[in-house]
């Protein structure tokens, strides 16, 4: 697929943009103020793969703990560029508090909460004159929820004097392209570099994602930011921000992602990490972690086993990852069949790097396990699973050593 060719821009060591890999990223949900806790949870989302965390910068005391979360995540060997995500009083706690405008890696600047009439003008370039000064970039990140109302108002009336005015929805789709669009252009006016600036224009339906990316990307080649706001929980959270990112990165749309799950009472944040690598490397975008093929069962399969197998397999990869990655070069690209029965078995496990086809109703209770294509080994008894997981393991030392 052709990817879209856009500036890049410098975050740390990171780069978002032009020929660079699309960026994995997320945001904590906790009270940044308290940055024990705010620090643990970014190291958890870094460990989990967010090659950059975003947190909320919302009152001086979070200002004030954003050093001291930066300083924490280093002595815990966590090197994440942290973006502070402002809305309303940005441009005072920039101001008040140097230390956290320097700790910041970059600044997310929502155009629709700046500020209102002649003090949002001021305010956006007080924010932007800080960020230029500290040689930060900035994501200029337009949201419907929080559109400007002055810019809608004006679009609306201007709408109304049309001989057939457009329908409200296409209106909002492109106050929302209009308002990312003329900040940055105030932004470059007030100093700052077009290699400093990440667009993006968020939604939360997805055929109105879609439209405004598609538009978005044909009017600028800043780099964009994806992703679907306010996806919503679990699987439909999964599915529409899927549906939308997989379209838009298709066709060559996108620097970095997001997906904006809302996790279960008591859930886990890294969820949102593990989602946006996985619709990556589905796509064949990016690499993260070994996969793993796994049938879905049917009226063939005899147990739960498979299933099992499958589980307890991708956990282990997934829990291997972290050591294996310093190790083992590639073993990202590494591929892993477990399958329920002879009909799809064989075939499916020759094409993975290691595959083992259980045996189904009425097959004898044999698994044969496949590495590279071909038959390698038979497995029986009551130990099949330690006995794979151990050939996975010898696979990986002996394909991927450095
Ligand atoms: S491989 Fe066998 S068990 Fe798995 S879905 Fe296909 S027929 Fe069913």
């Amino acid at each position: 697929m052709p990817r879209k060719t856009t500036r890049s821009v410098q975050i740390g060591s990171l780069t978002v943009g032009g020929a660079s890999p699309i960026v994995v990223q997320s945001m904590t949900n906790t009270d940044t103020e308290d940055a024990i806790r705010t620090a643990a949870q970014v190291a958890d989302l870094a460990r989990a793969g967010s090659e950059l965390v975003r947190i909320t910068v919302n009152t001086e005391a979070a200002a004030n703990a954003v050093p001291e979360i930066r300083d924490r995540l280093l002595s815990m060997g966590v090197d994440v560029p942290l973006v502070g995500d402002f809305h309303f009083n940005g441009h005072k706690l920039l101001s008040a508090v140097p230390d956290c405008a320097s700790a910041l890696a970059k600044y997310r600047i929502n155009p629709g909460n700046v500020g209102r009439g002649a003090k949002r003008d001021e305010q956006f370039a007080q924010m932007i004159e800080i960020a230029a000064k500290n040689e930060k970039p900035v994501r200029i990140g337009a949201n419907w929820g929080s559109l400007d109302q002055e810019l809608l108002a004006k679009l609306l009336d201007e709408n109304a004097t049309r001989a057939n005015p457009k329908p409200l929805e296409q209106i909002n789709r492109e106050a929302v392209i209009k308002s990312a669009l003329d900040s940055a252009a105030r932004a470059v006016e007030l100093g700052l570099g077009k290699d400093k600036i990440i667009l993006s224009c968020k939604m939360s339906r997805v055929q109105d994602l879609i439209e405004v990316y598609q538009s978005l990307a044909a009017q600028t080649d800043f780099a964009l930011h994806l992703g679907l706001t306010e996806a919503g929980m679990g699987s439909k959270g999964i599915v529409a921000s899927t549906a939308a990112l997989a379209i838009l990165m298709q066709q060559g749309i996108g620097d970095t992602i997001r997906i904006s799950l809302t996790p279960e009472p008591g859930g886990d944040r890294t969820n949102e990490v593990i989602v946006a690598q996985e619709i990556l490397q589905t796509m064949g975008l990016r690499s993260f972690t070994p996969m793993v093929t796994a049938c879905p069962g049917c009226g063939r399969t005899s147990s739960t086993y498979f299933q099992e197998l499958a589980s307890r397999i991708q956990t282990y990869l997934r829990d291997s990852m972290p050591a294996w990655k310093e190790k083992h070069p590639g073993v990202e690209d590494m591929s892993v069949a477990v399958m329920g029965c002879v009909v799809n078995g064989p075939g499916e496990s020759k094409h993975a790097n290691i595959g083992i086809s259980l045996p189904g109703t009425g097959e004898r209770p044999i698994a044969p396990v496949y590495i590279d294509g071909e038959k390698a080994m038979t497995l029986k008894g009551d130990h099949i699973a330690e006995e794979f997981q151990s050939i996975v393991h010898k696979y990986v030392e002996s394909h991927y050593a450095v």
